[in-house]
């Protein structure tokens, strides 16, 4: 047991939760970078222990009920405690074609893109919240999207819409029970960050697309929770 504090990273192979546990790292947390594939995981996770970092790594697939179970049992025995969960495995697999419509989507891509944007962020929630609980304090950071603004959802990606909007209002919902153990729930949209997802075109750098992810982890007792932020600052979805 240490009195460092504690983060979680889904989906931290690569990406955005790649940088999140660097820079959580960075900033003194000892960080659990998780990745559904054992290999990318310890890869990545060498890689910030090169640079110095404290860093553990753990198999976590959040469309697995067992999987997030093994690794809440996994951190209650290690470290008995949980300080910030940032949910951040996400899925598109819409068709790329910028005008599909909905109608032309096989409804196993609206299931499935459900079943890791949103479901699988509501599994991983309710593994680890228990260990928050105990301790009265938690910060959970969901990677949502601009694109699950309702008054956007007419541009493509029917899937991935509609799942970042359930996953916004997925938000609202955590974060209404557990403000009473001062855990703090709240979305952010990263922009169009440089990832294997986000493309080569995307305009902004990892730095640049965790600084929102990291800023709404630390955040003070009190602060906002149930919100959705980008660039630190609340919008509207
Ligand atoms: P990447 O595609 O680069 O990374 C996605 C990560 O999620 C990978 O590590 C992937 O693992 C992991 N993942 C997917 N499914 C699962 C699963 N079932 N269990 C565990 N991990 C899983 O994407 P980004 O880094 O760009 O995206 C991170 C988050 O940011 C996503 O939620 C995305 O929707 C959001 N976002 C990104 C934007 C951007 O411009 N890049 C813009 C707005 C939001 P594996 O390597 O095994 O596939």
């Amino acid at each position: 047991n240490s009195t460092k504090k504690l983060a979680v990273v889904t989906g931290a192979n690569r990406g955005l939760g790649f940088e999140a546990s660097r820079q959580l790292a960075k900033i003194g947390y000892h960080v659990i970078l998780t990745s559904r594939d054992e290999a990318k995981g310890q890869k990545a996770t060498q890689i910030l222990q090169n640079e110095g970092l404290n860093i553990t790594f753990y198999p976590l697939d959040v469309t697995s009920d067992e999987s997030c179970q093994q690794l809440a049992d996994f951190i209650q025995e290690e470290f008995g405690q949980l300080d910030v969960l940032i949910n951040n495995a996400g899925i598109a697999i819409d068709s790329r074609d910028e005008g599909n419509s909905i109608f032309d989507t096989p409804i196993e891509t609206l299931q499935k893109t459900m079943e890791t944007n949103v479901y699988g962020v509501f599994r991983v929630s309710k593994a680890l919240v228990t260990l928050m609980k105990k301790q009265k304090y938690g910060r959970i950071v969901n990677v949502s999207s601009g694109m699950g603004q309702l008054t956007h959802m007419d541009g493509g990606y029917p899937g991935y819409r509609l799942s970042k909007t359930a996953l916004n209002a997925l938000t609202r919902m955590l974060a209404n029970e557990l403000q009473i153990n001062n855990i703090l729930v709240n979305s952010v949209c990263p922009g169009w960050v440089k990832t294997d997802m986000g493309g080569s075109e995307a305009p902004r750098t990892l730095e640049e697309g965790v600084d929102t992810i990291i800023w709404l982890a630390t955040l003070p007792d009190g602060s906002a929770t149930g919100n959705f932020f980008r660039d630190r600052q609340p919008i509207a979805w």
